[in-house]
């Protein structure tokens, strides 16, 4: 039964969220999303500790097109960077702040970059592509976030300075501009560098959040040394250049671990 300790954990946090939203907030939506989104992990973790193949692609494609479709275009919630600074300049802690602070500032000290691995609607059409482990060496490119980051909050800063009226109109179209600009630069990136994840490795400006916080984690895989015989087979499989076999927080790509599980799934001897 220890096993199942791991998907109750995910859930009893994903419930305390939704619980204390639902009663602060005075609104049950915070119940429901808080609820769906814990229940579609904790599903996938029982999964895949049953050692279902598609397991982590499942809650990616529960959670990802909920928040897409449902949030994003039917309820007009702009979740992209630009919606997070919109809220954040308007002074409301509503959806797309508090996403922000579970899933991308606060949450990543818990469960890491969780969301880059189970949740990420970007990613969540990425990983179809064809090239699910990286075949060329990783590239000094990370500066590009930086550029991203600061575009978003140049960006929607100028909207407010500018007395632009409507602006929640145009945090909509954002939304889906922005996110038609992801999904054609990640896939075009992706056969490029013959790499699924290369718009998250250079790209994508939330890891600007994301990899800092990260690096505490406390969910984290480790490497029992006793185990492993080095045979570098997890390294070949880690979509994101994880050096998984070194149990420091200093590992080479450490704060780039999705959590993904596919160097757990491949070591031939149990060692992750
Ligand atoms: S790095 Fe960005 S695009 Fe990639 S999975 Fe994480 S949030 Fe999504
Ligand atoms: S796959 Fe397992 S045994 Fe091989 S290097 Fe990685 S941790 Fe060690
Ligand atoms: S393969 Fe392992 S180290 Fe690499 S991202 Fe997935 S869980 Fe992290």
């Amino acid at each position: 039964m220890r096993k199942y300790l791991a998907p109750l954990f995910m859930l009893i946090i994903f419930e305390a969220v939704a619980i204390t939203l639902w009663l602060t907030k005075d609104n049950i939506f915070f119940l429901f999303n808080f609820s769906y989104i814990g229940l579609s992990i904790s599903l996938g973790i029982v999964l895949f500790i049953k050692k279902y193949k598609h397991a982590r692609r499942i809650v990616q494609l529960l959670v990802g097109l909920y928040m897409l479709i449902y949030l994003g275009i039917i309820c007009n919630e702009n979740m992209q960077i630009e919606g997070f600074w919109y809220y954040l300049f308007t002074g409301v802690f509503e959806a797309a702040t508090i996403h922000y602070a579970v899933a991308k500032i606060f949450g990543p000290l818990l469960f890491g970059r969780g969301w880059c691995g189970y949740a990420c609607w970007t990613a969540m059409v990425l990983d179809f592509l064809p090239y699910k482990s990286p075949s060329q060496p990783r590239r000094n490119l990370g500066w590009i976030r930086y550029i991203t980051f600061t575009f978003s909050l140049v960006f929607v800063a100028s909207l407010f300075l500018a007395k632009v009226g409507n602006i929640e109109r145009i945090m909509f179209w954002a939304f889906i501009v922005g996110n038609l600009a992801y999904y054609a630069v990640g896939i075009a990136l992706a056969f490029a560098f013959k790499d699924n994840r290369a718009f998250c490795k250079y790209i994508c400006p939330i890891t600007v959040f994301l990899k800092p916080m990260s690096y505490f984690s406390v969910l984290r895989i480790k490497c029992d040394k006793d185990k492993c015989i080095s045979c570098g087979k997890c390294k070949r499989v880690c979509p994101m250049n994880v050096d998984v076999t070194d149990n420091s927080r200093k590992r080479k790509n450490g704060t780039e671990c999705i959590l993904c599980m596919e160097c757990v799934r491949n070591c031939p001897k149990d060692a992750l």
